[in-house]
């Protein structure tokens, strides 16, 4: 008996609801999302931001085509005299066993940054492994300028007891 008693009710209800009245003709909803596009990049699908500016560059990871995977390495630009490409350097600790020591020691990375990151000398860079772009560049720079987060550097503190 219930059944039979909600089965009604939904119909009632439905049928009340289907009766819409139709929608008016007004095509200009469609033009809101494109107004906000400028800029937008392609998600790279790693956890960076979209840069503010935009470009045309083929090999920027953002505005291009160029897909970005392997290895992430975080460092500083020492330079940027090239066109598009920066030079990275990254420090690292290498123990010496003998001394029970690390030593710092550089490795550097020639990148590929595109003009709407635009990476000067001196900036926190994140860079990404790409396809080789030249004989020397395979890196990428995906973003530039956030609190560095040190990777594999939980060596440090040791130093501070060389002297004792
Ligand atoms: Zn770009």
């Amino acid at each position: 008996m219930v059944e039979e008693n909600s089965i009604p009710d939904v119909k009632v209800k439905s049928a009340a609801k289907k009766p819409k009245t139709k929608k008016s003709e007004a095509a200009p909803v469609v033009k809101a999302p494109a107004a906000a596009k400028p800029k937008v990049g392609r998600d790279i699908g790693l956890d960076v931001p979209v840069p503010a500016q935009t470009c045309d560059d083929e090999d920027c990871p953002f505005h291009g085509t160029l897909p970005v995977r392997g290895r992430m390495i975080e460092g500083v630009v020492v330079s940027a005299k090239m066109t598009n490409t920066v030079v990275v350097e990254k420090e690292y600790l290498r123990k010496v066993a003998k001394y029970e020591r690390f030593e710092k020691r550089t490795s550097r990375y020639a990148a590929h940054c595109s003009p709407c990151i635009g990476a000067k000398v001196g900036d926190k860079v994140k860079i990404g492994e790409c396809r080789p772009l030249s004989k020397t560049v395979s890196f990428v720079v995906i973003s530039k300028g956030e609190a560095k987060a040190e990777m594999g550097m939980n060596d440090k503190p040791r130093i501070a007891a060389e002297g004792a």
